[in-house]
């Protein structure tokens, strides 16, 4: 168990308006921090006044992105209980992402005391309103001074926390997508798997030449074919082809393993609903929708759990989706996914963890 030491703000910050909250723009007034040196190990374990971090110029996160990163929300429940959301899932994910990127290990057991010990002490920072939670984001950067390209000595862990509002204030509205077929997300082999600010600073220019052509995400293909359904966005992906849920496999790494991801292949199941995880072509989507057999689909993510797809754009040509709403199917899981988190149904799978 982590020894963690706690220092705490002389003034504490005005709460935001739980209503214009937003996503990410907001942080409490304290965060967790723990350093890792070849000698020590993971050490000195504290909660610290929300600050910012001094490095030096040289840091070699600055110049070759040894960082990785986390998200997962608390939530408050009707009857006051504060609810993690399969905060193991995170934590192995954690491990998974390390160990691609050359980071030490963290003890599991430590990262959970200290997502419990942080969201414990700023639960004041939890918003009520329907639909809103504390985002926790975990991060580790390589912090050696350092122009050499190695692995890193030295790394700082920190946990901050933000709480976020609404994905959907106005309801779920279905997005339109635009299927990228210069850029490529992960291939075989590198970073797909492993949740890292590297993948995102390269998928940026996709995001951006989407935006500029009037969409809202990008749906990614394979690296290698330029053929296969990889991601979208920053989301896993949902199709619903002839009453069929298919989503991509992860056996190749290319594919984040998302806890929304697993979370709704399970329901699904528990429903009795048809699900593959396999390969899946832009061919066999174009082609399902020629055919009337594309039903819907939608990504599915921490931040906005499930966010269907109105539109897709393959090349010029515009599909709609469900007539460019949400489907029967998006809104089941997203009903049941959020009716769990926030602990207003049943836990019928154990996934909710109590923070005291
Ligand atoms: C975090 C992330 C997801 C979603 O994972 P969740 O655990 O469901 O939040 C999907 N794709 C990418 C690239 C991600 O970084």
């Amino acid at each position: 168990m982590l020894d963690i030491k706690i220092q705490p703000v002389e003034v504490k910050k005005e709460k935001p308006d739980q209503n214009k909250l937003g996503f990410g723009n907001y942080f409490t007034d304290h965060m967790f921090m723990m350093n890792y040196t070849e000698s020590k190990g993971w050490h000195d374990a504290r909660i610290v006044p929300y600050q910012n971090i001094s490095l030096d110029p040289a840091a070699m996160v600055f110049h070759y992105a040894q960082e990785m990163f986390e998200g997962l929300k608390a939530y408050k429940a009707p009857d006051g209980r504060v609810l993690l959301f399969r905060p193991d899932m995170n934590i192995k994910r954690m491990n998974n992402t390390n160990r691609r990127l050359c980071i030490p290990q963290l003890d599991p057991d430590e990262v959970l005391q200290a997502i419990k010990a942080i969201v414990s002490y700023e639960k004041d920072w939890i918003p009520t309103l329907e639909g809103t939670s504390l985002y926790i984001r975990p991060f580790i950067i390589a912090t050696d001074a350092h122009l050499g390209v190695h692995v890193a000595k030295n790394y700082l862990f920190c946990i901050i926390l933000s709480p976020v509002g609404s994905y959907y204030p106005e309801g779920i509205n279905p997005v339109k997508i635009y299927v990228e077929t210069e850029y490529v997300r992960a291939v075989k082999g590198g970073t797909g798997f492993a949740k890292v600010g590297g993948n995102y600073a390269s998928s940026l220019i996709g995001q951006q030449k989407a935006e500029q052509l009037g969409y809202a995400q990008v749906l990614w293909l394979d690296g290698i074919h330029r053929k296969y359904i990889d991601e979208v966005g920053a989301m896993n992906v949902f199709f619903v082809i002839d009453g069929e849920v298919i989503t991509p496999a992860l056996d190749e790494g290319n594919i984040l393993p998302g806890v929304t991801r697993d979370s709704c292949i399970s329901m699904l199941k528990s429903w009795g609903v048809k699900v593959t995880e396999r390969k899946l072509s832009i061919d066999e989507v174009i082609e399902a929708n020629a055919n009337g057999k594309l039903n819907e689909a939608f990504g599915t993510g921490t931040a906005a759990v499930i966010s269907p797809i109105g539109e897709l754009n393959n090349n010029g040509e515009k599909i709609i989706l469900n007539g460019g709403k949400i489907g029967p199917i998006s809104q089941k899981l997203y009903d049941t996914l959020t009716g769990t988190q926030w602990g207003k149904l049943e836990d019928k799978f154990g996934w909710t963890v109590t923070v005291k």
